[in-house]
């Protein structure tokens, strides 16, 4: 993988550029993606934003979120803008897999491939520029890196402004987690430059449900949540069913997880939820337990040190067995 840098002389346009990021995209992926878009469509490029699966509705507001291309939905479309593209920035993911049904377009295309990442253990060899920081808060602080290092701070506009925030904020837990460092209060306070409306870009994300999703939330934590207090641990296993009847869309499950972890002594907050093809889980922890290795080496996942997630073919129940195993099996560490 060839540094970023390599880029920046290239950076004029007009050239036929495509931008993804992970399948269900959270605000990190998808205000990273809108956020390089109102960047490089300054540049005078032929831009297109694809997602390879739909997202969640409290991701709409963001400027020209309209204009994203679902893979799923319109693969014809998609295909034809992959096909043309010279460069293909691939935006808060480590591995093309994360881009779901999309993957096989991305291998065959002949665009150059760019990683901009903060997940640990990227497929590099998949990828011809990029780069890949563990230690970055999110995928938006890094777009925010690429804008002031190719000379370009004097394009940041409300847009970028809006969409990089949504990114940073979410990812670093309304600026909490460890890494909420200096550099990434100073990018805020550049941000902040444009006047874009900070308390408006919260409201969007957060003061946006509907309240199926609360009666879902009561029904879970009420019904569907066990704790191990003996592992610290605390488990919320989520039936299709439950997903039907409280008409459950892409993101409402989003922060469920979090619930658990808040509680006194717990170390390790996993929700496994069966949505019908898949089974997919979330993980979160604090202190030294790690749920990226826990992610990857069960549930087919990885992520971050202290939040990741997978996915399993196997029913459901053949997946809660597996959890607690994996439960007792990191006994010493989550004790
Ligand atoms: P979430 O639990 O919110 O879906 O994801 C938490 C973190 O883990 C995110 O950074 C996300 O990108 C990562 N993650 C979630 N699911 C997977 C997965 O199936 N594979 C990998 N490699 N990472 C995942
Ligand atoms: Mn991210």
């Amino acid at each position: 993988m060839k540094p970023l840098e390599e880029l920046y002389n290239q950076l004029s346009g007009p050239q036929n550029i495509v931008i993804t990021f992970h399948q269900k995209p959270d605000a990190d992926a998808m205000g990273s993606g809108l956020g390089l878009y109102h960047f490089l469509i300054q540049l005078g490029h032929n831009v297109t934003v694809i997602s390879p699966t739909n997202w969640a509705a409290f991701l709409n507001w963001m400027p020209d979120a309209q204009k994203v291309i679902d893979f799923d939905a319109a693969s014809q479309n998609a295909r034809a803008k992959i096909n043309e593209a010279r460069w293909i920035f691939c935006l808060d993911f480590n591995t093309l897999s994360r881009t779901k049904n999309m993957e096989d377009a991305l291998i065959h295309s002949m665009a150059d491939k760019i990683l901009i990442d903060h997940h640990k253990e990227p497929q590099t060899e998949s990828f011809t520029y990029g780069i890949s920081n563990p230690a970055k808060s999110s995928t938006a602080e890094m777009i925010f890196d690429f804008i002031e290092e190719s000379g370009n701070d004097a394009l940041i506009n409300e847009a970028i402004a809006q969409c990089l925030y949504a990114g940073v904020m979410t990812d670093t837990g309304s600026f909490r987690f460890d890494s909420t460092t200096a550099s990434v209060h100073s990018m805020v306070a550049r941000l902040m430059q444009t006047g874009f409306d900070h308390s408006k870009v919260h409201e969007n994300l957060f003061d946006n449900f509907l309240e199926n999703r609360y009666r879902f939330f009561g029904n879970t934590l009420l019904n569907r949540m066990e704790i191990f207090y003996e592992y610290n641990t605390a488990l919320i296993v989520v039936p299709q069913q439950d997903l039907i009847r409280y008409e459950i869309k892409t993101g409402d499950t989003e922060g469920l997880v979090n619930f658990p972890l808040s509680i006194r002594g717990i170390k390790l907050a996993a929700i496994i939820i069966d949505r019908g093809d898949e089974r997919k889980s979330s993980f979160r922890s604090k202190g030294d337990f790690d749920v990226n290795t826990f992610a990857r080496k069960y549930f087919n996942g990885g992520g971050h040190f202290h939040a990741a997630g997978g996915r399993n073919t196997e029913p459901l129940d053949e997946v809660v067995r597996k959890f607690k195993a994996a439960m007792k099996e990191n006994k010493a560490t989550l004790e």
